[in-house]
């Protein structure tokens, strides 16, 4: 006999747990349940990131992006304030590598301006006197609302909470399908449910999860891999995150350097395209049906992309040379120096959605659903920054597609 719950949530990343709390507040006299594969929340891209809360200036004004940064900035820096987490407020410079990148900061600002963002210009040595190793091209913007946190401290808080507040979280449960003949009953690693609601938060494998219920027809996920290399100089040798104007034409920021909450430097991440969903290390979790369809689809992506994919992949797949990773950071500061870079940290995979038949990379995140089920797709950085206001904005769709 399947368990009954009003909310099924399928997923224990950042944004299954945000959307299971906002249910449960909106909903506190109904069931909400959530079953995760893994022993424990966050063991993907929510526990594998940057770490940066982003401040909302790289996205047009008409994406969700936009709308959801700058709220979800403010917000998870409250929640973390509050929960007595660590937050390191260093704030960010975007420099110019030389006269080429200018039109972009200019970009950026006005990004800044429409999104109601606090991006200032400044010149080169003021940016020195804030960052003394920084390089730059006459001048950069500084960023004073960019921070860092520690992801797996704020998802832990998260499962905390979302315990405390009554929801059911069921670790090492996958979703296994849909029992056939009974399309209300859903099939997990903690027996079958029948839900009065799904949403399907699972990351990497969202686009598959989606197809059982009929959405995901367009897209499919391709696995971008982040790895990053440490400094083992001492903390406070960098004294904020610097990053170069992105390519706004590929959903990937470029290699920078982040300050750590707890003050080192590291550089990364990169965005090589991986050949299965979860190929962190070696052969782990190989999927061989995976690997043939993902090299499939990077081969279409070669040979006719709507955007350079082949310059994307050559540049990224150069960045396993720590040589070369480094020689770029050093394009951002002085005394950039391969013999403080050894140590490669846990790398984190992007699940990054491709609309199938333009071959066109998402840029925006996506939702699909029904009166039956709501779908996540595309919740690429900086979804962890988002993640209140995008819980938000998913329980709003859900009441008005069970309206
Ligand atoms: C390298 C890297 C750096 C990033 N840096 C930043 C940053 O600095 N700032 C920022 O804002 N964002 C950043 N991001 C983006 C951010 O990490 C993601 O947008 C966010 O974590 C997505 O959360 P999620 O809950 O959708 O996905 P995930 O954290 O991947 O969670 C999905 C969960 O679903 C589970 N799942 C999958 N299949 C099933 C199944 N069948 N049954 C049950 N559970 C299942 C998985 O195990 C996983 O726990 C970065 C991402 C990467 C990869």
């Amino acid at each position: 006999m399947a368990t009954p719950t009003d909310f099924l949530v399928l997923g224990g990343g950042i944004i299954g747990l945000a959307v299971a709390r906002e249910l449960r507040r909106r909903h506190p006299d109904q069931q909400v349940t959530l079953v995760e594969k893994e022993s424990s929340v966050g063991q993907h891209a929510s526990g594998r990131n940057s770490g940066v809360l982003h401040a909302g200036f790289y996205y047009s004004a008409d994406s969700l992006k936009a709308r959801f940064c700058r709220d979800g900035n403010k917000a998870l820096r409250e929640y973390i304030l509050s929960r007595k987490l660590s937050l390191n407020p260093c704030g960010k410079l975007v420099v110019a590598r030389s006269a080429a990148d200018l039109p972009q900061l200019d970009e950026l600002q006005r990004r800044a301006i429409r999104n109601g963002v606090a991006l200032e210009s400044v010149t080169a040595a003021e940016a020195r006197t804030i960052e003394p190793r920084v390089k730059t091209f006459e001048r950069a913007l500084w960023s004073p609302n960019t921070a860092t946190a520690d992801p797996a401290q704020v998802i832990a808080a998260f499962r905390e909470d979302a315990e405390r507040e009554g929801i059911q979280v069921r670790t090492g449960s996958p979703y296994l399908g849909r029992t056939q003949g009974q399309p209300g009953v859903v099939r997990t690693g903690a027996g079958e449910f029948a839900p009065g609601y799904v949403v399907n938060c699972a990351g990497l494998y969202a686009d598959r999860v989606a197809l059982d219920f009929g959405f995901s027809q367009n897209y499919r996920i391709l696995p971008f891999k982040g790895l990053y290399l440490y400094s083992d100089e001492p903390a406070g040798a960098f004294r904020t995150n610097i990053y170069p104007v992105p390519d706004l034409r590929n959903p990937f920021l470029g290699v920078h350097f982040t300050v750590t909450v707890d003050g080192h430097a590291k550089i990364g991440p990169t965005a090589i395209p991986a050949f299965w969903r979860e190929q962190y290390t070696g052969f782990d979790r190989f999927q061989a049906a995976e690997f043939a369809e993902i090299v499939w689809r990077d081969l279409g992506l070669f040979v006719s992309a709507g955007f350079d994919f082949r310059r994307l992949a050559v540049e990224e797949l150069r960045k396993y040379s720590r040589a070369h990773l480094v020689k770029l950071a050093g394009e951002l500061a002085t005394n950039v120096d391969l013999a403080h870079y050894h140590h490669w940290g846990k790398p984190g995979i992007r699940a990054q959605l491709m609309q199938i038949h333009t071959r066109k990379l998402e840029m925006d995140f996506v939702l699909e659903g029904d009166a039956k089920s709501l779908h996540v797709l595309n919740a690429v950085s900086p979804a962890w920054t988002c993640s209140l206001p995008f819980a938000a904005h998913v329980c709003d769709r859900i009441a008005e597609l069970t309206a």
